[in-house]
């Protein structure tokens, strides 16, 4: 694992982004790693999400791309690639970032569980990777999960991951959300 001590993990987090991530297919979805965290973070700036949220929703797969070998979920298995991202993130960004994204996979199990239709909605490699994951989550583990801080937002940010899908969809680029990125190294070091 890489440690910065000078300043530049903003700069390389994007860079990630923009090398191994448009290297690397979404899942089984039609869309890249990168084209993905665009879509997703461009919807919730759309929809007026808080700005570490924002960031948050830029970031929230980068655990995929932080495997050194072959990312499990390839062999049906969990690699947990939430709390992979989050730990790593940890180390540069507040919860208010870290907390959607390690919640991102709970969330689906959370919003599976509650709404009605979602879970229907969801494509089938979402579904897939649901039940390698743990499957939605009961009523009193639904419960719990929506009291804990941030999961409001993890909520809602989860919803456009869920949205981030399309092929060939027009999106500003990974430097259009540099300032938020910034914005929450920030708040990090001055905490
Ligand atoms: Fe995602």
């Amino acid at each position: 694992m890489i440690l910065f001590m000078n300043d530049n993990i903003v700069s390389y987090i994007l860079d990630l982004l923009q090398t191994k991530g448009a290297d690397i297919q979404y899942g089984n979805e039609d869309v890249t790693q990168l084209e993905h965290a665009l879509q997703c973070a461009d919807l919730a700036e759309k929809n007026n999400l808080p700005n570490p949220t924002i960031a948050a929703a830029l970031l929230h797969d980068i655990g995929h791309l932080l495997y050194q070998d072959e990312d499990p979920i390839h062999k049906g298995k969990d690699g947990y690639h939430e709390n992979l991202g989050a730990d790593y993130l940890s180390q540069y960004f507040t919860e208010e970032v870290t907390t959607p994204i390690r919640a991102h996979v709970d969330s689906k199990r959370y919003l599976s569980s509650v709404e009605k239709g979602y879970y229907e909605s969801l494509s089938e490699a979402s579904k897939l990777s649901l039940k390698v994951q743990g499957g939605p989550f009961t009523k009193e583990e639904a419960e719990n999960f929506i009291k804990k801080p941030f999961m409001k937002h993890a909520v809602e940010m989860r919803r456009f991951d869920d949205m981030a899908k399309i092929q060939n969809k027009k999106t500003p680029d990974v430097n259009h959300f540099r300032p938020y990125l910034d914005e929450a190294r920030q708040s990090y070091l001055t905490k």
